[in-house]
């Protein structure tokens, strides 16, 4: 469709930001806008809120401590205490902790309509209109056909970047050798399984290993990647693993559904015939869509990279931390790189990450922020998506209280607003950040 046929689209919705996408970024985005008094739209394509967390089923929250230090806080610890309230959340494990998908849903129910955020559900972004680094509508198509939003500011948190790259901003996708992203993954849960009679993990790969020298299981994953949950007997999945596929493409995203199907069912085969404990289990659900890991990164001011997570970069315009290590499950095969953060350090997300070059009314929250292959598979994770969707709330904010670009937005008191909401901000001094080479 022409570009100049959506001038006469009739409008869904209008706010002072508009945030596409539902997920741990854009949740945290469109509560902390709305929160700091900017009047908000969240649109999401599924009927419920999440994202990964509830459409993908992917749990648990990876670790988001440096040492005994909580690295990742503000909304994403509210998000926590609103499942503890809810008896969505368990402590079974310290750094890897569970919360149940289900409760996730009910818990951003409550926390979007507690903040006033206007939301449009069943809506998919297909299209932008920009002119001149200005994002004046986008697209979404629905059982309404095509509709208009509207804002001042926009927001892309869809995990794939799908808004920014409509409206024309430049991203890269994978790794540079030959473009291949991450893995995608199909999480699944099963239940009816007696924990005390399962094996260690040791046990269950080396009965995983026999099961693929005896041709039973296709997956190039080299073992099973299992949580426990919140309920007993239920075990959650987070191993299937499909290669060489784009998220961004409805034809290749087809392909990854059938293979990964074809593994869970495979899994659940090899499990209750091979697996102590897991006689009597069966799969009681399969995440709405594949986990999409990696797909497009939006390219801003700031490029993060390898070197900045590996030593614990800080910045002066940090609005967000991260912990986790960077962790590549091999976009072409078996095996998964893994290589830590300085322990007991973390690593700054500058503000520049999430302004897309050329644009002065989009930022980007969640996984697509601007970042290269390696630091992109360290950031990815759940609680600093939250966190970075909150830093992009509260700057879109302040573009609508000062009218202004989101250049013009001060990172002092941008950092200053998110301490005061209880995020974990680096105390950036002069010589601290020099010392860690920051530009
Ligand atoms: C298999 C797998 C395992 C993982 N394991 C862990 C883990 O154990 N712990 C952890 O902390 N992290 C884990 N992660 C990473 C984490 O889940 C994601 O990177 C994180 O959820 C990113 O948050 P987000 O808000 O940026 O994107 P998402 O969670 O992907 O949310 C994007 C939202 O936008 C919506 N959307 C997308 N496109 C459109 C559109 N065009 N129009 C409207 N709405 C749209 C989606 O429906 C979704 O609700 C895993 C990821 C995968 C895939």
């Amino acid at each position: 469709m022409n570009k100049d046929a959506y001038e006469t689209l009739s409008v869904a919705a209008e706010a002072d930001v508009v945030v596409i996408g539902g997920g741990p970024g854009g949740l945290c985005a469109a509560l902390a806008a709305a929160e700091e008094g900017a009047e908000v739209l969240l649109v999401e394509r599924y009927g419920f809120l999440g994202g990964m967390a509830t459409a993908g089923l992917v749990n648990p929250f990876m670790s988001y401590f440096a040492g005994e230090e909580q690295v990742n806080a503000g909304l994403f610890q509210r998000l926590i205490e609103e499942l503890q309230a809810k008896g969505g959340w368990s402590e079974r494990s310290k750094s890897r902790r569970a919360f149940d998908p289900r409760i996730m849903r009910f818990a951003c129910d409550a926390m979007v309509q507690r903040a006033g955020v206007r939301l449009l559900l069943h809506a998919f972004l297909t299209d932008a209109v920009a002119d001149e680094g200005s994002v004046r509508i986008g697209v979404v198509a629905s059982k309404s056909g095509l509709r208009a939003v509207k804002g001042s500011l926009f927001i892309d948190a869809s995990g794939d970047g799908d808004l920014a790259a409509r409206a024309g901003a430049e991203f890269e996708k994978g790794r540079p050798e030959d473009g291949f992203s991450q893995p995608m993954t199909l999480c699944f849960r099963m239940v009816g399984v007696d924990e005390e009679a399962m094996p260690s993990r040791e046990g269950i790969n080396e009965l995983y290993d026999a099961a693929k020298a005896a041709g039973e299981i296709d997956n190039p994953r080299e073992n099973v990647l299992f949580f426990y949950t919140p309920r007993k007997g239920e075990i959650h999945f987070n191993t299937t693993r499909i290669v060489k596929r784009d998220a961004t493409d409805a034809v290749s995203m087809t392909e990854a559904e059938l293979i990964a199907r074809k593994q869970v069912e495979e899994m659940a085969r090899f499990l209750c015939n091979r697996a102590p404990g897991f006689e009597n289990a069966y799969v009681s659900e399969i995440a709405t869509q594949t986990g999409v890991r990696e797909s497009r990164r939006i390219m801003g001011d700031y490029v993060l990279r390898e070197e900045d997570v590996l030593t614990a970069r800080k910045f002066p315009d940090g609005i967000a931390r991260g912990s986790y290590p960077i962790d590549i499950h091999n976009p072409a095969g078996t095996g998964t790189v893994i290589k830590p953060v300085p322990p007991g350090d973390a690593y700054d997300i500058p503000y520049r990450c999430l302004c897309p070059l050329g644009f002065e009314n989009l930022l980007i929250a969640g996984r697509p922020i601007s970042s290269d292959h390696v630091a992109h598979s360290s950031h990815r994770v759940m609680p600093i998506a939250a966190c970075n969707g909150e830093a992009a709330g509260v700057a879109a904010a302040l573009c609508i209280r000062d009218s202004c670009d989101i250049r013009s937005v001060d990172t002092e008191e941008l950092r200053a607003i998110l301490k005061g909401r209880g995020a974990s901000i680096y105390e950036t001094q002069a010589a601290q950040v020099a010392e860690s080479g920051s530009e």
